[in-house]
């Protein structure tokens, strides 16, 4: 492609509204445009790139035995009234009229679609393993739709789902869709994790997502250091060394005056106690009931760990005259013992130590000399806290490291959850009716072109792997009024095309600096430099974008360096 004839507006000056580098550099490189709020337009160069990654996410899917389909976009209410997600779903369900008021929505997700579309089509086991998917524009109306393609409300996604006759079906068609993303990811150059994943109300640890790291994540992730055990904060778990807890004989509990102490850091100071010794109290309404949660003053609840522990679809902080109630006292003084709720679950911690400071359930007032097992009434012990880098890997006991991440993939167990409200089922080998067990499985495709360009660029630009990049080559002529440079830039164009490869070729008038910059800011992975004074030395420079390395290829036997050279640079990207 001549850049004469391709559509590339590079900007110089950074766009204001753009916070993260990737949303940044899209935006410099001429790749996308904003039309709305979280809402954007590929041009030429963007689109290359985005098609690139769907390529590649398709072969891996084609080679996993999925198969691919084109589902529609607008999507009837009814279907959503069967699953119960059209009062779920809330605001993020972008909802409209058609001219007879019948209710649609865009799609968000496709599991009512796709659960629809095979409960007509499949009836016999035989029909199945099935696993369908298609690479297609979602909706969803985000809060916060922010960092250019990493949050956007209109987006490419890959979703999967498979259909599967039993439950070791399912598992089969799961690791197979795990494997997959394990290739692509590979494929596309990222430093990424599979995370284990929280799971919801659905349960099972049936759920990975596979996260990109960089500091711009959203998400926080913890990883060990030493084995390959990596989960989402929301799941993962706090283990203790199994040492042997000595419980000290304990005095008495003891009401103690506290005024104006309304943090554990007051508190502390006022008693002059650490804030391991304290105990917080975290009052709960769980589906109607009293819940009171326990985890030391220094640490942070989990509250996706007590929701899953005590299989709650609401869980909400007590209000104000609910703690009232329950604790007899006002706000900021709840305890454990003397306390009016039907549960209170304690962190597995507590269990290591006795002699906790706790609140009174009384104005002002705090208990020291606390012993759960003989002044309170525990439900249970289970992990309730947050992990933090002073905690171990549950698997094998080394480092925890606290790192962002960005999700890019999701794979999900899903079950009955979708095919038994809409009655997908199939007979079995004896004629019996059986629902299907399913799973879905989705990749940003949108999103990762901003994960891949957050790990890979420099202060001039992107730095795009080739396998993703919109071009492989950039041919910048530097000295286009020479007609020899002109004529050798000619030939080098016409030789790449002929081997097949993807090559932009600068043969504007613009300055040499001009050139490089863009050539930087686009960041194709390979730039050859074809210039008067080189060419009287009988050579042309070539540079690796990623390493900076610049080589000089001799004219003689051009196609053959160009060649290897072009082998050194795939060869950089695959090393690291
Ligand atoms: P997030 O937690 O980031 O909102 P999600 O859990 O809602 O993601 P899924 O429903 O699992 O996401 O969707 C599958 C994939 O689609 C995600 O892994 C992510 O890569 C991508 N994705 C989700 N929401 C967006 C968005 N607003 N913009 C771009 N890509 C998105
Ligand atoms: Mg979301």
């Amino acid at each position: 492609m001549r850049l004469s004839k391709f559509y590339l507006p590079t900007l110089k000056e950074t766009p204001a509204e753009a916070e993260v580098v990737s949303h940044k550099l899209l935006l410099r490189a001429g790749m996308i445009r904003k039309l709305t709020a979280g809402i954007y337009s590929y041009l030429p160069a963007g689109l290359r790139t985005l098609n690139k990654i769907s390529q590649i996410v398709r072969e891996e899917m084609d080679n996993a035995g999925a198969l691919e389909i084109l589902m529609p976009t607008v999507q009837p209410a009814d279907l959503w009234k069967e699953t119960g997600r059209w009062d779920f779903y809330g605001k993020e369900l972008l909802r409209m009229k058609d001219r007879h008021d019948r209710d649609y929505c865009l799609g968000p997700t496709h599991e009512e679609v796709v659960t629809d579309l095979l409960r007509r089509e499949v009836r016999s086991y035989k029909q199945m393993p099935l696993n369908v998917y298609q690479i297609q524009t979602k909706f969803r109306d985000e809060i916060r739709p922010r960092f250019g393609l990493m949050r956007g409300r209109e987006f490419l996604m890959k979703d999967a789902y498979s259909f599967d006759i039993n439950e070791e079906g399912a598992d089969k068609s799961y690791k197979a869709m795990y494997d997959a993303y394990m290739a692509i990811f590979t494929r596309l150059g990222l430093d990424f994790r599979p995370v284990e994943a929280d799971s919801g109300s659905i349960g099972g640890s049936f759920s990975h997502e596979f996260m990109i790291i960089a500091d711009t994540g959203e998400d926080t992730i913890a990883i060990c250091e030493n084995c390959t055990y990596a989960a989402n904060l929301e799941k993962a778990e706090v283990v203790y060394a199994k040492k042997e807890c000595v419980k000290k004989e304990v005095t008495q509990t003891e009401e103690v005056l506290t005024p104006d102490t309304h943090t554990i850091a007051e508190l502390c100071t006022f008693l002059e106690c650490a804030p391991e010794k304290t105990i917080k109290t975290l009052l709960f309404n769980v589906d109607g009931e009293a819940v009171a949660a326990l985890i030391r003053g220094d640490r942070e609840l989990n509250e996706i760990k007590l929701k899953n522990f005590l299989n709650a679809t609401e869980l909400e902080f007590a209000n104000k005259a609910e703690v009232e109630t329950w604790t007899n006292a006002p706000t900021g003084f709840a305890g454990p013992k003397n306390l009016s709720v039907s549960k209170i679950i304690a962190d597995n911690e507590l269990l290591l130590d006795t002699d906790y400071i706790t609140g009174a359930n009384k104005k002002d007032t705090h208990l020291l000399h606390i012993d759960l097992e003989r002044d309170c009434t525990i439900t249970a012990y289970t992990d309730l806290r947050v992990i933090t880098e002073d905690d171990s890997c549950p698997r094998c006991g080394g480092a925890i490291s606290l790192k962002k991440g960005i999700e890019a993939g999701h794979v999900f167990k899903l079950g009955t959850k979708y095919s038994k409200c809409m009655n997908a089922a199939y007979l079995d080998e004896n004629g019996k009716e059986q629902t299907i067990i399913m799973g879905c499985y989705g990749i940003g495709i949108s999103r990762l072109i901003a994960a891949s360009i957050e790990q890979n660029h420099d202060e001039h630009g992107i730095i795009f792997p080739p396998q993703i990049a919109p071009f492989e080559i950039a041919l910048l002529n530097l000295t286009p009024k020479d007609e020899k440079t002109s004529e050798k830039a000619e030939e080098i164009y016409t030789l790449l095309q002929g081997l097949g490869i993807e090559v932009l070729y600068d043969d504007t008038t613009e300055r040499a600096g001009v050139k490089f910059n863009n050539a930087d800011l686009l960041g194709l992975p390979m730039q050859i430099l074809v210039g008067a004074k080189s060419l009287d030395n009988g050579i042309i420079e070539v540079k690796n974008r990623k390493t900076g390395e610049k080589n000089e290829l001799k004219i003689d036997n051009l196609r053959e360096n160009i060649l290897n050279w072009r082998d050194t640079v795939i060869l950089s990207w695959k090393k690291s």
